[in-house]
C-alpha cells in the first residue's frame, strides 16, 4: 500500500497566526493520511515548533546550489536545518513566472535528495498544450529531465505531483478520470526505469482540490493524495480534505 499526502502549499500567503490556527488543528489529524504543509520560508521555523510531531513540513522551492553567492536562494541543508522534511521543485508559478525550465527544475530535484530532502516534483500541461493533446509529452519531457540528472531510480524517494496548469487557482478540478488517466501514465513512465520506485511513488493530484471534491479524486487507484493551494489556508477545509483521503 502507498502511502497518501495530503500537502498544503501555502504560496505566498499566511502568517503567524495562522501557523498557529493550522497546529491546533493539525492535532486531530493524528490518523490516516500523512499531513504536510509548505508555509513561506521565513514561517518554517515557527511552524516546526509549533505544528504536531506527526505533521510534515516542506518548502515550496529550495535552491540547486549548496551554497554560495546566490542572493536570495535557500539551500536543501538550510531547509533540512529548519525542519523540512519536504521541498517542492518546478511549481508551475515558478515555470512560468520564474522562467525555470525542466534541467533547473531537475537540478532542485537532485539537490533537495543530497540534502536529505524528499522533493515534490510539480508537473503538469497549460490548456493549449491539453487542447493540443499534448498532455503526456509534456508530462514525459519534464519526468524526463529528472531522470536525466537523477538516473533511473529517480523516483525512488521522491513524490510527484500532477498540477494542470488550468486547474490551478481557477475552480476548474480535473475530472477523476482525466486525473487517473494522467497519474497512471505517469506511474509507467516510471516503471519503465524502475518497477520498485513506479509501485511506491506518491502521485499526488493539484489544482482546485477542495473539500468537495477530494473524495472522488482520492478514489482513484493511481492519486495518491493532493497538493492542496488555496482551500489550505483555511484550516477547517484543509483537514475535510484530509479525512477524505
Ligand atoms: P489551488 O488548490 O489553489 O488550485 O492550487 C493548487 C496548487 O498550485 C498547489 O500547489
Amino acid at each position: 500500500m502507498r502511502r497518501k499526502i495530503i500537502a498544503g502549499n501555502w504560496k505566498m500567503n499566511g502568517d503567524g497566526e495562522l501557523v498557529r490556527r493550522i497546529a491546533e488543528r493539525a492535532a486531530d489529524a493524528a490518523s490516516g493520511a500523512e499531513l504536510a504543509v509548505c508555509p513561506p520560508f521565513p514561517l518554517l521555523a515557527a511552524a516546526a515548533t509549533q505544528l504536531p510531531s506527526g505533521v510534515r513540513l516542506g518548502a515550496q522551492d529550495v535552491s540547486e546550489y549548496e551554497a554560495g553567492a546566490y542572493t536570495g536562494e535557500v539551500s536543501g541543508a538550510m531547509l533540512r536545518e529548519a525542519g523540512c522534511r519536504y521541498a517542492i521543485v518546478g511549481h508551475s508559478e515558478r515555470r512560468t513566472l520564474y522562467s525555470e525550465d525542466n534541467a533547473r527544475v531537475a537540478g532542485k530535484y537532485v539537490a533537495a535528495q543530497r540534502a536529505g530532502l524528499t522533493p515534490i516534483l510539480c508537473i503538469g500541461e497549460s490548456l493549449a498544450e491539453r487542447d493540443a493533446e499534448r498532455t503526456e509529452a509534456v508530462v514525459a519531457e519534464q519526468l524526463g529531465a529528472v531522470f536525466e540528472a537523477a538516473g533511473d531510480r529517480a523516483f525512488a524517494e521522491g513524490v510527484v505531483a500532477y498540477e494542470p496548469v488550468w486547474a490551478i487557482g481557477t475552480g476548474r478540478t480535473a475530472t477523476p478520470e482525466q486525473a487517473q488517466a494522467v497519474h497512471a501514465f505517469v506511474r509507467q513512465r516510471v516503471a519503465e526505469r524502475d518497477t520498485d520506485s513506479a509501485e511506491a511513488l506518491p502521485i499526488l493530484y493539484g489544482g482546485s482540490m477542495k473539500a468537495d471534491n477530494a473524495a472522488e479524486l482520492l478514489a482513484q487507484p493511481d492519486v495518491d493524495g493532493g497538493l492542496i493551494g488555496g482551500a489550505s489556508l483555511d484550516p477547517e477545509a484543509f483537514l475535510a480534505i484530509h479525512r477524505a483521503a
